[in-house]
C-alpha cells in the first residue's frame, strides 16, 4: 500500500520529517493544571513534535496515523526538567578527576596520585566532588596533603559544593599566591583551602579548557542528562564560554536537551543577549532567559549568610556578598530589559535580603517577573509568607536536604531548623516551588530528588521516617516541581513541563510506576527511553538494563 510505503520512507528518513505518531498502551501520568496526578494511556503527537491529544483507555484512537508505537504497558512520564543545574560544569567534570565518595584524606591522595600518573591527565590537574564530611576526622585537606601526592604539577581540587577548593604548592606558585596574600572580601584562605571569593585567586590562573574539550564535555553532559530522563534544564550561571559551546553544538545540530540559560552576572548577560532575552533557538533547544547573582556562599563551608552566628563557629555569620543597594541595582538593571532575575541565597539573612529586594522591585515591575531565589535553603519562618506575596519562585533542590541533614544541624543548632529546606511550608503559602538537583553538586538524576521530596530520606531510606518529615510534599507536588513548576520558573510553561496539547512531546519511558512505588523504589527508577519532540533520542541498551 502507498501509505505504508510512505511510512517506510519516513522511517528511513525519520530525522528530517515527522508525521503523526500514536504512542499507545502506556501507563502514563503527569501533573494536570490543577496540580493533580492525571493518568492516560495514549499520546498522539503531531508532525511538529507537539502533543495533539492525551488519550484515556476509552478514547477512540485515530484510524490512521503514520507511526504507531506500542508502549507495552510501560510507565510514561513527561520529560523531567531540572530547574537548577550547571551544564558546562557537568560537562567539564566528566573530563576531570572525580573524587566523589572519597572516604579519607589518604584515599584522596591515592586517587590523585593515580590520576596524575595517567597520560590523559592535563598538566593542571583539576578534581572535584570531595567532601570532608565523609572523612572520619572531618578535616579539610591542605596543600601539604596534595604536595605529598603530586609535588611537581599544579593541582586544584574543588569541594562537592563548589564553594571551596584546595590547591597544592605548585598551583599557588603559578598563581603567585604566597603566605603574604590576603583573601579578597567575601573569601578566606587557610592551609591552601580557598573559600568562596578567594577561589578566584587560583581559578583566574587555570588555563581555559579548549573549545574541543568543552564540546566533548557538553556532549557527555547531554548524554548523561538524557539517560536520567532530563529533557530540559535551567543552566544557572552560563558563562560566555558555556554559551558559545551551546551555540556551537546547536549550530551543528547536536543540541538536544533544552537549555533555559541564566548568565553568570550582568556582563556576560549583556554581551550574550544584548538588550533583551533571546528567542528560543534550534527548535526550542536554547534560550537566554535571564541572569544569576549570588547573595552568599554555602552552608558546608560556612559561607551561607545567617541572621545569627553559626552554632558550630560562633565567631562568624557567614559571608554577605553584596549590600542591599548593589543587589537592587543589579537586579533592577536586568529587570529593566525584561531579563529574569535569579539570586542564589542559602542563609536566612541572604534570603531575607533577596526577598526584600524583590519586594521593592515587584512594586516597580509588577509581580509576573518570575523573580527566582535559588536554593532558598534556610529561611527565617517569619519570611516564608513573603515569597508568594512578591511573586517569588523558590527554586530548591531536594537532594541537598538529604545530603546535608547531618551537617545542617551542626551549623544551625536544633532551634533554627524550622525554616530549613521548608518545601511544604513554602508551597502552602501559594509560592511556586520548582525543583532541581544543582548538578554537578549532586547527581543530575531527578528520581532521588523526587524520592527525597516525598520522604525527606535518601535513596537508602535514611534516616528512617525522614528528616523533619513535616516538610515532605506530595508526589504530585514533587513531580510538578520537576516538570510544570520548573517550566514555569523558566517562563516556558507555554511549551514545556507537561504533555498537554500544544506542548512538546518530550517524555520518558521508565521501568516502574512511581505513583505506586515506595520512596526508595522511586529513587531507584531507571529510564528506559527518552523522547524529545516525538522522537526517541536515548535508549538504555539491553546490556545496561540488567
Ligand atoms: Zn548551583
Amino acid at each position: 500500500m502507498k501509505t505504508s510505503l510512505l511510512a517506510l520512507a519516513f522511517l528511513l528518513l525519520s530525522t528530517s520529517a515527522l508525521a503523526d505518531t500514536l504512542i499507545d498502551n502506556v501507563n502514563g501520568v503527569q501533573v494536570d493544571r490543577a496540580g493533580q496526578l492525571e493518568h492516560f494511556n495514549g499520546l498522539l503527537v503531531g508532525n511538529d513534535g507537539k502533543v495533539v491529544q492525551l488519550l484515556g483507555p476509552r478514547d477512540p484512537r485515530p484510524r490512521r496515523v503514520d507511526f504507531r508505537v506500542d508502549g507495552r504497558g510501560r510507565a510514561l512520564l513527561p520529560g523531567l526538567i531540572d530547574a537548577h543545574g550547571h551544564v558546562g560544569e557537568l560537562g567539564l567534570g566528566t573530563l576531570q578527576l572525580d573524587l566523589s565518595g572519597t572516604a579519607s584524606i589518604a584515599e584522596l591522595k591515592q586517587r590523585l596520585a593515580s590520576f596524575a600518573s595517567t597520560t590523559a591527565s592535563p598538566r593542571w590537574i583539576i578534581g572535584n566532588r570531595w567532601n570532608q564530611e565523609l572523612f572520619a576526622d572531618k578535616r579539610f585537606p591542605t596543600s601539604a596533603d596534595l604536595d605529598a601526592a603530586v609535588p611537581d604539577r599544579p593541582v586544584w581540587l574543588v569541594r562537592v559544593d563548589g564553594h571551596a577548593a584546595v590547591a597544592n604548592s605548585a598551583a599557588m606558585r603559578e598563581a603567585g599566591v604566597t603566605s603574604a596574600t590576603k583573601a579578597p572580601p567575601g573569601g578566606q584562605i587557610e592551609n591552601g583551602l580557598f573559600v568562596d571569593m578567594a577561589r578566584k585567586l587560583i581559578e583566574a590562573k587555570i588555563p581555559a579548557p579548549l573549545a574541543t574539550q568543552r564540546d566533548q564535555g557538553l556532549a557527555n553532559a547531554q548524554h548523561q542528562l538524557l539517560g536520567f530522563g532530563v529533557t530540559a534544564v535551567a543552566d544557572m550561571g552560563t558563562s560566555e564560554a558555556d554559551w558559545n559551546t551551546m551555540r556551537r553544538m546547536g549550530d551543528a545540530g547536536r543540541l538536544q536537551v533544552r537549555v533555559m540559560s541564566y548568565a553568570l552576572g550582568l556582563e556576560p548577560l549583556l554581551s550574550i543577549a544584548g538588550a533583551k532575552p533571546t528567542e528560543w533557538l534550534y527548535g526550542d533547544r536554547l534560550r537566554m532567559a535571564g541572569v544569576k547573582f549570588y547573595a552568599d556562599g554555602a552552608l558546608g563551608s560556612r559561607g551561607a549568610w545567617l541572621k545569627a552566628p553559626y552554632s558550630d563557629r560562633p565567631t562568624t555569620r557567614g559571608l554577605q556578598f553584596m549590600d542591599d543597594a548593589k543587589l537592587k541595582n543589579l537586579a533592577s538593571r536586568a529587570a529593566m530589559d525584561h531579563f529574569q532575575v535569579a539570586v542564589h541565597a542559602i542563609g536566612d539573612a541572604a534570603n531575607a535580603q533577596v526577598i526584600g529586594a524583590y519586594e521593592e522591585l515587584a512594586q516597580t515591575y509588577g509581580t509576573d517577573r518570575r523573580w527566582r531565589i535559588e536554593h532558598a535553603q534556610i529561611l527565617d519562618p517569619a519570611d516564608i509568607g513573603r515569597l508568594a506575596k512578591a511573586g517569588i519562585i523558590a527554586s530548591m533542590q531536594p537532594t541537598h536536604q538529604t545530603s546535608d541533614d547531618n551537617m545542617v544541624e551542626a551549623r544551625l543548632g536544633a532551634g533554627r531548623l524550622a525554616g530549613a529546606y521548608a518545601w511544604r511550608s513554602i508551597a502552602a503559602t501559594g509560592a511556586h516551588l520548582a525543583f532541581g538537583s544543582d548538578f554537578p553538586v549532586e547527581s543530575p538524576n531527578p528520581f532521588p530528588g523526587i524520592a527525597a521530596a516525598v520522604s525527606r530520606a535518601d535513596p537508602q531510606g535514611q534516616p528512617p521516617g525522614g528528616w523533619r518529615p513535616e516538610e515532605r510534599v506530595t508526589l504530585a507536588q514533587a513531580l510538578a516541581g520537576f516538570t510544570r513548576e520548573a517550566a514555569y520558573a523558566g517562563m516556558a510553561e507555554d511549551r514545556l513541563g507537561s504533555l498537554d496539547p500544544g506542548h512538546f512531546a518530550d517524555f520518558i519511558i521508565v521501568d516502574r510506576d512511581i505513583t505506586s512505588a515506595a520512596p526508595t523504589d522511586i529513587a531507584a527508577t531507571k529510564v528506559l527511553e527518552t523522547w524529545m519532540a516525538g522522537r526517541k533520542v536515548w535508549e538504555r541498551s539491553s546490556s545496561l538494563s540488567r
